[in-house]
């Protein structure tokens, strides 16, 4: 067996496992970073970036096949997709990415070994990987180890029946496809789907779809859905699934396929954490403002921690992590976390929700009177300001349009820097852009919008 030591070890090469490695790095820490797969983790490999090139890929499809239908004069001839190039063009992306994070990595001074990493004790780890065992003893340990899907008992993932992971390599439009979850990913890649030309029924157990997220954020994109000719059952339970058909409590659904998206589970088990008895938050591990678990020396970040389990979140707490390791006066003081999900259209939503607050008020800005939304054909949708009545600050902001998740980094800047609703109708917004459907919420909010 070889030994190796070192001041870091991360385990887990995901956004929030890398990222706190190369910050480490950077910092000059002697660090080694451990996955039994590639660099990227979920999120580049399984996660967000292949689902954002499938949805963009099943978009372009739509479009072209839908050409004819709409008032600008486009007509297009008999679009088709193969889906085994498209799959293998969002492979190349997901190979520069993962290639793109070992260079970086490397760049950073920090040792990438493959292998299966399990706890010997608090300060050490063997890895098991092609190159035999290697006993690795650090001073600190940070957990990165993600996530997986949950699987239901009734439907256990096999055959016709699959996770998210499989979704985003199938090389055929399945004729039929039952999406078990109307939360993020079911209805992420149950619009890809639909968009390629699958019948799709979303079962969802809550009375909603996205149950997180109020009525007024998710109605334009359940009406979506219906336009797309998705059925989406809510308060329905699936049963089982057989000769082609999913079972639930409330009848039979054609389901050539089946997606199960009922949400992830952290992934502690059989890495030798159960034996080091960290003090647990329900199945995840329970850590303080700077990520260090019940034992000292212990770290954990991203989806291992729980919600809200986003990349972006993941990366944050590595950084900081990283610095805190190196000696930095850091803890995690963020205001807010930005969500978006990749629907159509899409929602964003950062900060304090209406009536999360007592003492808050909330005002909204639709799409439909933005210039910018009408020359998109869709101005479905609206932004929302929600802000504290004592001083104007803005606490929170959200939004559902087409293309509005780029408009996140504007709002948790804002809440980030705790501006009030006069610093932004202050501030110039381009035009014609949606992004003035942010200034012109706040506009509202003081009681002078102009444009409605
Ligand atoms: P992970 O990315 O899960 O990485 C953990 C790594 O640890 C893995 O590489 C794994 O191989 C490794 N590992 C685990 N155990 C061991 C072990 N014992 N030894 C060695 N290695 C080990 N989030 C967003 O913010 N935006 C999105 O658009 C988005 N879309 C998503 C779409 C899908 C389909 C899915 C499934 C997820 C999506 N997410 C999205 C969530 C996002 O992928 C996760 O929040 C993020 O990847 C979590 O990062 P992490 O570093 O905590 O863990
Ligand atoms: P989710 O928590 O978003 O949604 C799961 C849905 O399944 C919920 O609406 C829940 O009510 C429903 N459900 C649970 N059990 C059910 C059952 N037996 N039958 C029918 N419905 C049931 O989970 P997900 O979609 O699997 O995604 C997992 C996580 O991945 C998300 O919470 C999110 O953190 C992350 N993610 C983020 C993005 C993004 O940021 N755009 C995209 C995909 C995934």
């Amino acid at each position: 067996m070889t030994d190796i030591k070192c001041k870091v070890l991360v385990i887990g090469a995901g956004p929030g496992g890398y990222v706190c490695a190369i910050r480490a790095g950077q910092l000059g820490l002697d660090t080694v970073i451990v996955d039994e797969v590639r660099p990227g983790g979920t999120c580049l490999n399984i996660g967000c970036i292949p689902s954002k090139a499938m949805i963009h890929a099943a978009d372009e499809f739509y479009k072209m096949t839908h050409a004819g239908a709409g008032p600008l004069g486009i007509s297009a001839t008999a679009p088709t997709i193969d889906l085994e190039q498209t799959v293998a063009w969002k492979d190349g992306i997901v190979d520069r990415l993962t290639g793109g994070v070992g260079g970086l990595l490397r760049k950073a001074g920090v040792k990438m070994i493959s292998g299966r990493a399990r706890f010997v004790d608090g300060k050490t780890v063997t890895v098991a990987g092609d190159e035999g065992e290697i006993q690795i003893r650090a001073d600190y340990i940070v957990i990165a180890t993600g996530s997986a899907p949950v699987e239901l008992p009734f439907l256990p993932f096999g055959g016709a029946v699959v996770s998210s992971t499989e979704a985003l390599s199938l090389t055929e439009v399945p004729e039929s496809l039952a999406v078990v979850g109307g939360g993020y990913i079911g209805l992420e890649l149950g619009t890809v789907f639909a968009k390629l030309g699958s019948k799709v029924t979303v079962v969802e157990a809550e009375d909603r779809i996205l149950p997180l997220y109020d009525k007024a954020l998710t109605r334009p994109v359940h009406k979506r859905l219906e336009e797309l000719g998705v059925t989406v059952m809510t308060g329905t339970k699936a049963q089982s699934h057989e000769g082609g058909a999913l079972q639930t409590d409330a009848g039979e659904i054609a389901a050539e396929r089946v997606l199960v998206t009922v949400g992830r589970r952290p992934r502690t088990q059989g890495i030798g954490i159960d034996e080091l008895s960290l003090t647990m938050n329900g199945p995840f591990i329970r850590i303080d403002k700077v990520c260090q678990t019940s034992m000292r020396g212990i770290y954990a970040i991203g989806d291992v921690t729980g919600e809200p389990m986003l990349a972006h979140r993941a990366m944050a707490q590595g950084e900081m992590v990283a610095e805190y390791l190196a000696g930095q006066a850091v803890e995690w003081d963020k205001r807010a976390i930005p969500a978006v999900c990749f629907t159509d259209p899409e929602i964003v939503t950062c900060g304090v929700l209406p009536g999360e607050v007592e003492g808050t008020k909330s005002a909204e800005f639709p799409f439909v009177a933005n210039g910018r939304a009408m020359t998109t054909e869709r101005d479905e949708g609206f932004i929302r300001v929600v802000w504290r009545e004592a001083d104007n600050a803005v606490l929170g902001l959200q939004g559902v349009g087409v293309g509005i998740s780029e408009l996140s980094s504007a709002f948790s800047l804002a809440i980030e820097m705790g501006a009030c609703l006069e610093d932004i109708t202050a501030t110039i917004h381009a035009h014609p852009t949606q992004s003035e459907g942010l200034q012109e919420a706040c506009l509202k909010a003081l009681g002078h919008a102009l444009h409605i």
